[in-house]
């Protein structure tokens, strides 16, 4: 029996009505960009992340290039993030015209390492005037952006002490935790800044790409509502922004769903208490690690495995959905050689990179496709012998 990694159409199946409705109403409407609907989903989305504002514009990337501007990422700054994480992230820092600066992440989370990060300001950065800065070089730390990877928050206590202790901005990636909680708290209220992401295989994605900043600050908001329309209010600019804004039949969408995102985070967290069980039963599986404080949203559910190559063809072979997440840590990455790092630097992201494999948790899989998935992961190590 094959199973998908992913199947959005069950997802849609009892809504589409509703989806439908939506569409009809914008042709009618003819607000084809922001307007009444996006101001809805606004408001619904803050209400939900349990923030101030939250900012409408046009993927996950411009969310958080948006996002890293507002809080006063300059030209040639560094951003504090990991390199086990999607390309964005740092495509981001680069977009915004900053520099990545990678520390390394903890092996059972995935998640930046608190530690390293305490340490590298500690070892390398003095408070100035301007700020933070590297103490031989005077580079400016712009930003620390941890990533909440496969919908678990990374430390949000420590990560949030340290950098108030250094008076840093702390940007949220977000996009694939939306709804996770640290300390009951959900992620897009903790930082200076949140940033998410519509894309559709996203816990809440849009019908196309989408994206949206969480903060409770309002001077970032506002810069925010102004850097996604070309950096200006009406025909006067303070500065050059972006075109990023979100469509009036995205938003539609996203508010039914995000109706009923409670009850499918419900089914994916269900899904992943399955495999946790079944997975005790064998040892060369190591299921996902999820910290006391924290409530995951499983946008993925990834397990660490001894011959991780193999297992991804002998799934692939027999049709159920497998991925590797991420294959390859940023730091190694072609258009990253500049930033000079090499192999040896981040081994723990490297490690991982290697073991890791992301099996099908979405919420509307039937418990025989569960079974079916756990099954051929055991018959092939039973195979290996
Ligand atoms: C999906 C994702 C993004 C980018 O979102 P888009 O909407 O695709 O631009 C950024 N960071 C992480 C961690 C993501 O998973």
């Amino acid at each position: 029996m094959a199973v998908p990694l992913l199947d959005i159409k069950r997802q849609h199946q009892p809504i589409i009505e509703d989806l439908r409705s939506v569409f009809n109403r914008a042709l009618e409407s003819s607000r084809f960009i922001k307007g009444p609907e996006m101001e809805q989903l606004e408001k619904e989305f803050a209400e939900y992340c349990g923030t101030e504002r939250a900012l409408g514009c046009a993927s996950g990337t411009d969310a958080l290039i948006l996002a890293l501007m507002a809080v006063g990422v300059k030209p040639g700054n560094f951003v504090l993030t990991t390199p086990f994480t999607f390309f964005a992230s740092a495509g981001a820092i680069v977009r915004a015209g900053a520099t990545p600066l990678f520390l390394d992440i903890l092996p059972d989370t995935f998640n930046i390492d608190p530690e390293l990060l305490s340490g590298w300001l500690t070892d390398n950065c003095a408070v100035t005037d301007r700020g933070v800065v590297i103490r031989n070089n005077g580079t400016r730390i712009g930003a620390v952006m941890p990533v909440h990877l496969f919908g678990q928050l990374a430390d949000m206590d420590r990560i949030i002490s340290i950098c108030k202790d250094w008076h840093i901005p702390v940007v949220e990636d977000a996009c694939q935790a939306v709804g996770a909680k640290w300390s009951n708290k959900r992620t897009g209220s903790l930082g200076t800044a949140g940033c998410f992401s519509f894309f559709p295989s996203k816990n809440l994605g849009a019908l196309g790409d989408g994206g949206m900043v969480t903060t409770n600050l309002p001077e970032i908001a506002e810069r925010i509502v102004s850097l996604r329309e070309h950096g200006g209010r009406g025909y006067i600019h303070e500065e050059v922004g972006f075109n990023s804004r979100l469509d009036a039949i995205q938003a539609g969408f996203l508010r039914i769903k995000l109706a009923h995102l409670e009850s499918w985070h419900k089914g994916r967290r269900k899904n992943a208490r399955f495999y946790d069980r079944a997975f005790k039963s064998l040892g060369q599986v190591t299921t996902p690690v999820i910290r006391e404080e924290a409530w995951s949203i499983y946008n993925q559910y990834t397990i660490k495995v001894p011959d991780r190559d193999g297992l991804l063809n002998y799934l692939r072979e027999r049709g159920i959905g497998c991925a590797v997440y991420y294959p390859l840590p940023l730091h190694l990455q072609k258009c990253f050689e500049c930033l000079g790092y090499g192999e040896g630097d981040f081994p723990v992201s490297e490690a991982v990179s290697k073991e890791v494999i992301s099996i099908p948790v979405f919420g509307e899989l039937t418990e025989e496709e569960l079974v079916e998935v756990f099954e051929t992961i055991k018959a092939f190590y039973a195979e290996k012998g």
